[in-house]
């Protein structure tokens, strides 16, 4: 199948949505989020930068993201179509991506908007809770994504934790860095011709069909 890119806002549900792709056709998701959160732990030089980065909702350097996604593309779960998710989130890193997919022979497949209004977020992003164990995503403010039990993940029993970027300030940060930074590249695969556009202000399942109808469409 395709390869598929996401772009969206912070707290777009690009990772809920990333988890149900993931769930129908079994190909891995590329998180540059979570694997920068995984780097964040480590107590290194390079952990504590990437801690302090994400923390005040900036971005890492760029050349720290392209040498973990060309080792992760270069891993051999990516040969059947991979999902890719949070990079590249700048002009510059869409034009270094397209230079590591063609050095590694791969397509960049269906690029995926997901438009979505500023207010929706905001509501968002103060109730989001993801589980510390299998990164499976909930929100306490809506009713259809709030787990079952405060703070208890419903898939695996593990702990919930909030981000410690999704506050309403961090928020905004990283709202303006994408309207400045990100949205760019939405003409940079415009012009491609491989750009899908996708309506955010619905439910999960809705986006899903949506997102669904692309990537079926497209394999045939
Ligand atoms: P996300 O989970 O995609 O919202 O990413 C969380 C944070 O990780 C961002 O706010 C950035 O600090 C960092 N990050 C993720 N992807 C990138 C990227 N492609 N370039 C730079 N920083 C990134």
């Amino acid at each position: 199948m395709k390869n598929i890119m996401f772009i969206a806002p912070p707290a777009a549900g690009k990772g809920t949505q990333a988890e149900l792709v993931v769930a129908k056709y079994h190909i891995p998701h590329i998180s540059t989020g979570d694997i920068l959160r995984e780097i964040s732990k480590e107590d290194s030089e390079i952990g504590n930068y990437v801690a302090e980065t994400l923390a005040g909702g900036k971005l890492v350097k760029d050349e720290i993201t392209y040498q973990l996604i060309e080792k992760r593309l270069k891993e051999d779960d990516c040969k059947n179509g991979f999902i890719i998710d949070g990079f590249p989130r700048n002009i510059n890193q869409a034009i270094e991506y397209d230079n590591i997919l063609k050095k590694l022979g791969y397509e960049v497949g269906n690029v995926i908007s997901i438009v979505i209004d500023e207010k929706t977020l905001e509501k968002r992003i103060t109730g989001r809770r993801i589980c510390e164990d299998c990164n499976a995503i909930y929100n306490i403010n809506e009713t259809s994504s709030a787990p079952q039990q405060e703070s208890i993940c419903d898939i695996c029993g593990g702990k919930l934790y909030q981000r410690n970027d999704d506050n309403l300030e961090a928020f905004q940060t990283r709202y303006k860095m994408y309207q400045e930074k990100t949205e760019p590249i939405i003409e940079h695969y415009r012009k491609q011709g491989v750009l899908k556009e996708v309506n955010g202000n619905d439910t999960i399942e809705n986006v899903f069909r949506k997102i669904d109808k692309i990537i079926s469409l497209s394999s045939k």
